[in-house]
């Protein structure tokens, strides 16, 4: 069983994994057991035209979001192995991310309190905020790290026809692509 190279992209019909009744039995990105079956959307991204300077305005905007809304191609995975490390790594990142968020939340929170409670403006409490603020940024960072489609290496070419697949381990690989 050969290692693939760092990097190497397998391209599958995404019709075809779709419709596929049954995934392999190792996941994509170790080859270890399958624990967890997942399913989930995979959201192509067409190409987006430049808007030319002459030709802006809200209309022309709205048409142009309108079409490109239109050539999005959505492929629905179902199925897919997860293996206890994969499904660790997960959960860990969604823990992050709802620490991070929750806590950013409680210090702005905490911030506006004491500002309240002291009632004064003490330089101090700009701590508080503005260390808030950031992990309330960084959240969102911690759940994208969190997708599956991120997870396992997945994506959908600019057309949605095929369905790529990053540094897959050949134990997966070698069920789906010959
Ligand atoms: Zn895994």
């Amino acid at each position: 069983m050969g290692v693939t190279e760092p990097g190497t992209e397998y391209a599958v019909d995404a019709e075809w994994l779709a419709e596929r009744a049954r995934m392999p039995d190792h996941c994509a990105r170790h080859g270890a057991p399958s624990v967890q079956r997942v399913a989930f959307d995979l959201q192509s991204r067409p190409p987006k035209e430049r808007a030319s300077v002459v030709n802006t305005n809200a209309l022309t905007t709205y048409a142009r979001m309108a079409d490109w809304g239109s050539r999005v191609r959505i492929t629905k995975v179902r199925d897919w192995p997860l293996c206890a490390s994969c499904v660790r790594t997960r959960r860990s990142w969604r823990l992050l991310s709802r620490v991070l968020g929750y806590g950013g939340l409680g210090l702005i929170l905490l911030a506006i309190v004491l500002r309240l409670v002291l009632g004064e403006a003490v330089p101090e409490l700009a701590i508080p905020l503005v260390v808030g603020v950031l992990l309330g940024i960084a959240a969102p960072f911690a759940f994208a790290r969190a997708g599956l489609a991120r997870l396992v290496g997945a994506r959908t070419s600019a057309d949605g026809a095929k369905v790529i697949l990053r540094d897959p381990h050949p134990a997966f690989r070698d069920v789906l692509v010959r």
